[in-house]
């Protein structure tokens, strides 16, 4: 028996019908936002992701990397490196009234982590990256989009942790203070914290083994580092969420899981009492040197990652399905092999007139023909004995009031439209069935 890989899922029907309901959701917000779908691959030269003196855990333990004879490749484990690779090699930077460049993606990231709930080794993230222009308004916008989303889906246990990691003059004296503060503590460190100390002692205060000791809370913060320019900044942006009235708290140790981030950083953290569990969501920062880290101009950059399926879930935890069963408008039973090509005839008839149709192709008996108009939850069934098919007629039998009627088939839309209401069941967006709400007629 062949099994799916560790860490891995598969999805369909109903499950697949959430992911939908929530790319059409994340495609309706980017949009009013301004943002553009960029796709770029799934794999790239693995230096893209592993650049120099990276010390995250993502970069140093969690990539999927091959060799391909005398280059070597990396399935993604974020966004934002392509996107940017991307955004300077196709020089994307030089039109100045093109800016800021607001771009988003959706797709499949690749982590060699411990699964667990809401953590896989093949898991979807939305994201979105707004590069070219750097102003405190852009960091609150690209809250405001992930908080809108999150909101739109129903997840109500929603609180916002932001900091500052400030210009490269504060975090290099932040730095210096955090080096002087763990000098005499290394030996009560974790291993990794040790190779952090060397690498970015930034990140020590991200340990989630270390996290609660005594040591680690009493480290410099800093807020204290901060010069004046980079404290304006942050001033800005916390003054641009009170005005949109997105709730937030400062979060001290929050230095985000990349190295590449300087100025604001964020996390959404939903809670749930289902899940008993907290978790992030989404979660970004504003990057100023990883544009020209890629060979670009100075350019900053903002952006946020929003794991999908943790949306899903959270989502589902706060009541809120996102999706319901497929069901159909009618179900077609030629009651012998002579009437199914005409069962097909009308059945694409159905289908062209937008009503979701099916049919049986097994010439089965009555009784199991309506089991399956019972399991599809069918509207209508369509009988097609021989009988009708001499007169050109069907049987139409309107499940829901077991009224029935022969119908010729030149006027079989027209009957089964006359079942929907125009003015106040059918949506604009054409659909019968549609649930999407946007039209009242
Ligand atoms: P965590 O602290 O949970 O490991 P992270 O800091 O590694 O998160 P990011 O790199 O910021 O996560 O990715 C952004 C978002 O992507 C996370 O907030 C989370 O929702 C989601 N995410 C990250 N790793 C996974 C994973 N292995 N499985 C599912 N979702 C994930
Ligand atoms: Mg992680």
């Amino acid at each position: 028996m062949y099994q799916i890989a560790q860490g891995t899922q598969d999805f369909m029907g109903l499950n697949c019908r959430k992911w939908q309901t929530l790319e059409d959701l994340i495609r309706q917000i980017t949009t009013v936002y301004g943002y553009q779908e960029v796709r770029t691959p799934i794999f790239e030269y693995t230096e893209v992701f592993k650049r120099d003196n990276d010390s995250s855990d993502m970069v140093n333990k969690e990539m999927y990397t091959f060799s391909m004879g005398d280059y070597s490749l990396t399935l993604r484990p974020e966004g934002t490196a392509g996107i940017v690779r991307s955004f300077v090699e196709k020089k994307l930077y030089g039109n100045p009234a093109e800016l800021p460049a607001k771009m988003y993606y959706m797709g499949p990231m690749f982590r060699h982590e411990r699964p667990q709930k809401g953590r896989y080794r093949q898991f979807s993230q939305f994201g979105v990256e707004c590069i070219g222009v750097k102003s405190p308004l852009l960091d609150a916008e690209c809250i405001a989009l992930g908080y809108t989303l999150v909101k739109a889906l129903g997840i109500s246990n929603i609180k916002i942790h932001i900091n500052t990691l400030g210009d490269q003059e504060s975090r290099d004296a932040y730095r210096n203070a955090l080096r002087e503060y763990f000098a005499p503590h290394l030996e009560e460190l974790c291993a990794d914290c040790k190779r952090r100390f060397e690498q970015n002692p930034l990140r020590l205060l991200d340990c989630k083994v270390d996290g609660p000791k005594e040591i680690m809370q009493n480290a410099p913060k800093m807020r204290d580092y901060l010069n004046e320019a980079s404290a304006a900044y942050f001033e800005e942006v916390k003054k641009c969420l009170d005005a949109l009235e997105i709730p937030y708290e400062i979060d001290d140790g929050l230095v985000r899981g990349l190295d590449y981030y300087t100025h604001t950083v964020f996390e959404a953290i939903a809670t749930s009492d289902a899940l008993g569990s907290q978790l992030a969501v989404f979660a970004g920062g504003r990057y100023d040197d990883l544009v020209k880290y890629f060979g670009g101009p100075e350019m900053s950059g903002v952006g946020f990652a929003a794991g999908m399926e943790r949306l899903i879930m959270m989502a589902e935890a706060e009541g809120n399905e996102l999706a319901t069963v497929q069901t159909l408008d009618a179900y077609v039973m030629p009651l012998s092999t002579a009437c199914q090509a005409k069962a097909l005839e009308l059945t694409t008839m159905l289908r062209s007139n937008g009503y979701i149709a099916d049919m049986d192709v097994q010439g089965r008996s009555m009784k199991a023909m309506f089991k399956s108009v019972d399991r599809t939850q069918a509207t209508f069934a369509l009988i097609l004995g021989e009988d009708e098919m001499n007169a050109g007629e069907v049987r139409v039998k309107h499940i829901p009031t077991q009224e029935q009627k022969n119908v010729r088939w030149e006027e079989l839309i027209d009957h089964i439209d006359s079942f929907y209401d125009i003015t106040e069941n059918v949506c604009t967006c054409g659909n019968p069935n549609c649930t999407c709400g946007k039209g009242e007629n």
